[in-house]
């Protein structure tokens, strides 16, 4: 037995895009139709703790890419009583515009980034329009200036943050994107991110198309799984609407709002991923 501790963890969804199956898989299936995408971040709670999980993008974002907002990020993370600015510790799994934009709103976190990622987001890579395209400058430029805050805790592959929460390089999507492992009184939960976006890309297997690295990815998948201890249902997709068919509501009033993600299952795993 172990004595970690047993964190609670919540999903908090921000927004969303209507889109079609053909724009969510690199291997095309000719059989084409809708298949939604959610925007999320997270929050782990324990210890007297909070560590969140990336931070969404803002109003203007949205605007310009046509994505629904549902509500700022840290606005979501008020609806369970979390201050964002008393948050000390921000998990930022990749510089991707809906992962890390609305930083402004947490003054007191540290960044945990992985090195790789700032060297990709303001390196070579950017010459490359199909590759700068899911970055925002601006949040590039907020994230730069955090360095020189003496803010950001860079780390290189595998780094614990508290004693049950570590993260974990992964790669494949962007260069430098990790996953977070949390102990939960259900045993590890893995946060993906966009390490795989829905249960179906890696249950397939069948990359989203935004990628730096198509084997990587694949590789990603498999340490993924081993991070999770084999257990699939124990990997947390990104950006999956079926999380709702997965997990119960944190309480009645945030229904379609924020998942509990340590609680037990409402759905069964093989069946929930083939419903996309
Ligand atoms: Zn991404
Ligand atoms: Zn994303």
């Amino acid at each position: 037995m172990t004595d970690l501790p047993e964190y609670e963890v919540y999903a908090i969804k921000y927004g969303d895009h209507h889109r079609n199956k053909s724009e969510n898989f690199i291997f095309k299936d000719p059989h084409d139709g809708p298949m939604p995408i959610d925007f999320f971040i997270w929050a782990i709670v324990g210890g007297g703790k909070t560590y969140v999980v990336d931070v969404g993008f803002e109003y203007e974002d949205a605007k310009r890419r046509e994505r629904n907002l549902t509500r700022l990020p840290s606005e979501g993370l008020q609806m369970i009583d979390i201050d964002p600015a008393k948050v000390e510790d921000l998990i930022v799994t990749h510089m991707h515009y809906d992962h890390c934009g609305d930083l402004s709103n947490f003054p007191n976190a540290r960044i945990h980034l992985q090195e790789r990622e700032m060297a990709y987001a303001t390196g070579r890579n950017m010459c490359h329009g199909p590759i700068r395209h899911a970055f925002n400058v601006d949040y590039v430029v907020d994230l730069v200036r955090a360095v020189y805050d003496d803010r950001v805790n860079f780390i290189d592959g595998a780094q614990e943050i508290a004693p049950g929460i570590s993260v974990h390089h992964i790669g494949g999507h962007t260069d430098g994107i990790q996953s977070v492992r949390v102990h939960t009184r259900k045993g590890w939960m893995v946060l993906a991110s966009d390490a795989t976006h829905f249960y179906a890309n890696i249950a397939i297997p069948n990359p989203f198309p935004i990628v730096y690295s198509v084997g990587e990815m694949l590789a990603g998948y498999d340490k993924l799984r081993e991070l999770a201890g084999g257990e699939e249902d124990k990997i947390i997709p990104g950006h999956d609407p079926q999380k709702f068919n997965m997990f119960p509501a944190a309480s009645k009033k945030l229904e379609g709002a924020v998942l509990r993600l340590d609680a037990d299952p409402i759905g069964d795993l093989d069946e929930v991923w083939l419903r996309t």
